[in-house]
């Protein structure tokens, strides 16, 4: 399994740094983050180092997504919230700061002020067919 001694979420990991552990199996270890944008908002990595979800097998990823459904409604729960995200900053351009890839499940509640900026647009003509052609010819197998 690859490891970075550097990476903060390899230590943890490895148990070299102090983490609330909340979940461990065979190929993923879930901790509550030190920083929360809400109480219960958990970080799942994969216990391999992958510095992005593109830079994964399939077979891992998988088995970092697997535990989703059952580790939301822990934190549900947990922490009486009726909702959550789950969110994966994949790149620096998407607010990725840790270089080992990680799903942010955060516990949602009516007024807790996080908000949610979701600025739609609207294709020009032609344009989506474009893209889905693009998409088509990129995921061929
Ligand atoms: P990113 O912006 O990379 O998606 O999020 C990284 C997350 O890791 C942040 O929410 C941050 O609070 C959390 N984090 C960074 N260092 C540590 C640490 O040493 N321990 C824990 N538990 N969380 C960390
Ligand atoms: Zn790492």
């Amino acid at each position: 399994m690859p490891s970075d001694s550097d990476c903060v979420f390899c230590k943890i990991i490895a148990r070299a740094i102090p983490a609330h552990v909340i979940y461990e199996d065979d190929a993923v270890l879930a901790f509550l983050d030190i920083s929360p944008l809400a109480p219960g908002h958990a970080l799942i990595v994969p216990k391999g180092h992958y510095g992005l979800l593109t830079d994964m097998p399939e077979a891992v990823a998988a088995s970092m997504m697997r535990m989703l459904p059952e580790l939301g409604k822990a934190a549900m729960t947990v922490t009486q919230a009726p909702g959550f995200n789950i969110l994966l900053n994949n790149g620096s351009v998407a607010g990725q700061v840790v270089g080992h890839v990680h799903i942010h499940l955060i516990p949602r509640r009516p007024d807790d002020g996080l908000g949610y900026r979701w600025p739609t647009g609207q294709y020009a003509e032609g344009e989506a067919e474009r893209v889905h052609s693009s998409y088509r010819r990129a995921l061929q197998r």
